[in-house]
């Protein structure tokens, strides 16, 4: 996803679970992975190139870091762990086929609208067709330079990130799918994230 929509999809799942400045504490977390030192040789960070099992461990690993922090009284320090799997969570459905092959089961012309779409279909998100972009460095970098786009898009394979993304609108109509998921997801994780908290802890985090 584009930084821009991380931010829209992070406010919109969690505006009514955390106050002003603990929201943004998550939205910076979230942000950093787009940073250059986290865009090269950290496909879990973005589910890039197939890396589905590293990118959920990537969740877990931040998951598990978040109830400890707090624990010790690190508000900051649980809310930049969160941010984090919540940009993971996020590039899921911006960068895997997840979107395309669950609008493959309506007709081109009948797609539900995108608040309806399901994030949580057990048979794609397991499923033996699940596939996600691959970086085809050099020639990939030049893409994300919008008029050398056009020139390098034919000469670069179907499979590449720069075809299958849904970073934003330009993208074309599944982008607002892949957003919707993406909104739906960091609420799910949330949720995951904070089950069971006692109350002092969970004031803590959401400030
Ligand atoms: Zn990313």
């Amino acid at each position: 996803m584009n930084k821009k929509y991380h931010r829209l999809i992070t406010e919109q799942a969690l505006r009514e679970c955390f106050g002003k400045p603990a929201l943004e504490d998550v939205i910076r977390a979230n942000l950093g992975l787009d940073a250059l030192q986290g865009q090269i040789g950290h496909d879990e960070y973005h589910f890039d190139a197939n890396a589905f099992s590293k990118g959920r461990a990537f969740i877990e690993q931040n998951r598990a870091l978040v109830r400890p922090a707090l624990e010790r009284g690190d508000a900051a320090a649980a809310r930049r762990a969160f941010g984090r799997l919540t940009h993971t969570a996020q590039d899921f459905y911006a960068h895997s086929n997840y979107i395309s092959l669950w609008l493959a089961r309506f007709p081109a012309d009948g797609w539900p609208p995108p608040e309806a779409v399901d994030a949580f279909d057990g048979d794609l998100l397991d499923g033996p067709r699940l596939r996600s972009g691959k970086l085809y460095y050099p020639l990939e970098g030049l893409s994300f330079i919008p008029f050398l786009k056009k020139v390098v898009l034919p000469l670069l394979p179907r499979d590449s990130h720069t075809w299958m993304n849904l970073d934003g609108p330009e993208q074309g109509p599944k982008f607002e799918y892949a957003f919707a998921a993406a909104v739906q997801r960091t609420l799910y994780e949330y949720k995951q994230t904070t089950a069971g908290f006692p109350a002092e802890l969970l004031a803590l985090f959401c400030g």
